[in-house]
């Protein structure tokens, strides 16, 4: 990536750096999708939720998917309509289910029975219907980090496929609900695109069970979870959104007039994005060296969470390559962004990028330590 070095000599580090350009061109790619099969898609804010994106994305015509009262507040603060916005999340609380009610989003994504009823009965209280969708918890193997599966019977999302015909019997002496569809989310950052042709299979069957109860289904939302190249964000900017919409052009069996929905946050975000800081120290231990930086857990958690990986680049240096381990300032051992690091000769001063940092980033930053938030821009 060329990055506006110029630009970012005056600039207080560590800041996250958004390419504007990059993100344009993968709301093309999905935009242009969208628009060949007459599919939604939302993006999921909690991906990141800066303003400058958020922007972006809006004029994009994207929708937008929520897990929290303060995400649908900011939705709407950042000029999405109501009527475009879902909301899943396995612990509504009251308070947030009647700031969706009021504002009248389109759909709750409804993870237990407790829940479908504490939200009829809100409803009842300010005469609205709550249209609602049924998160299913498929189980199926998204084949991507433990932490980050979601769609297996032992994680905490969604209701069991044993329960899903019983619950839709009980919604129908429900008064204020209008159950709209059914809806699912099996994991993050999945490469394996045949994960999505058996999540379709799963989905077909759960959908022909339904019909033989009579219960009629509107619509159809398929989370997100489409991974992104962490390893190469030069050579692979962008998602494989074209085979990605395709399978489930493919596989999905919808029924006449039924809507399918997607749920994408990092393919969206993730690439366009790095945490610029700089090199404090280069410090010298006995078998390796140190590049100290002022960017640090707080800033970006990913690796220290996870052990997720980010590219880490030397975007000053010219020099010849040496070895680093890129540690931040912070007092936990944790706070690595990467061992054994092959850099451009580094020094005190030195700008250093850590890529692909668009997603789950910036939004997940803490004031540990005390430490200030980084700033952000986009050129
Ligand atoms: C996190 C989340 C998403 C987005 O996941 P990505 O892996 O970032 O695409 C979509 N839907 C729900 C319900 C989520 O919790």
């Amino acid at each position: 990536m060329a990055f506006p070095i110029n630009k970012f000599q005056s600039l207080k580090t560590p800041f996250y750096y958004y390419d504007r350009e990059i993100l344009k061109q993968t709301l093309s790619l999905v935009t242009e999708k969208q628009r060949q099969y007459g599919y939604h898609v939302h993006f999921a804010v909690k991906a990141n939720a800066n303003p400058l994106i958020l922007n972006e994305i809006r004029e994009a015509g994207l929708g937008i998917d929520c897990v929290s009262g303060n995400e649908v507040q900011c939705a709407l603060e950042n000029g999405f309509d109501a009527n475009k916005i879902v909301f899943a999340g396995v612990g509504k609380a009251d308070w947030e289910i009647k700031l969706g009610l009021e504002a009248g989003i389109q759909c709750f994504n409804v993870e237990s029975l407790p829940e479908l009823e504490i939200i009829n009965e809100l409803a009842g209280e300010l005469n609205k219907t709550a249209n609602v969708a049924l998160r299913i918890n498929p189980n199926v193997d998204a084949h991507t980090h433990s932490y980050i599966t979601t769609g297996m019977e032992e994680n905490k999302f969604g209701i069991g496929l044993w329960e899903v015909e019983s619950i839709c019997e009980k919604i129908a002496s429900m008064k204020n609900i209008h159950l709209k569809g059914i809806h699912f989310h099996i994991g993050s950052q999945i490469t394996d695109l045949d994960v999505f042709k058996v999540l379709c299979t799963r989905i077909n069957e759960i959908q022909k069970n339904l019909e033989a109860k009579k219960v009629k289904i509107e619509s159809v939302n398929v989370g997100g979870g489409l991974g992104i190249d962490y390893e190469h964000p030069d050579e692979r900017p962008h998602a494989d959104f074209g085979n990605y919409f395709d399978i489930f052009h493919k596989f999905l069996e919808l029924r006449n007039g039924q809507e399918l929905h997607f749920e994408l946050g990092r393919a969206i975000v993730a690439q366009c994005g790095s945490l610029i800081t700089r090199v404090l120290y280069v410090k010298e231990g006995q078998h390796k060296k140190f590049a100290i930086v002022d960017a640090g857990m707080n800033d970006l958690i990913r690796p220290a969470l996870y052990h997720a990986y980010h590219k880490i680049e030397n975007i000053t240096s010219q020099e010849e390559c040496d070895k680093y381990d890129v540690v931040g300032p912070v007092c936990e051992s944790s706070d690595c962004f990467g061992k054994e690091v092959v850099l451009n000769k580094t020094k005190r001063g030195d700008l250093i990028a850590l890529r692909s940092a668009g997603a789950y980033g910036e939004v997940m930053a803490s004031h540990y330590n005390l430490r200030e938030f980084a700033q952000s821009i986009m050129p």
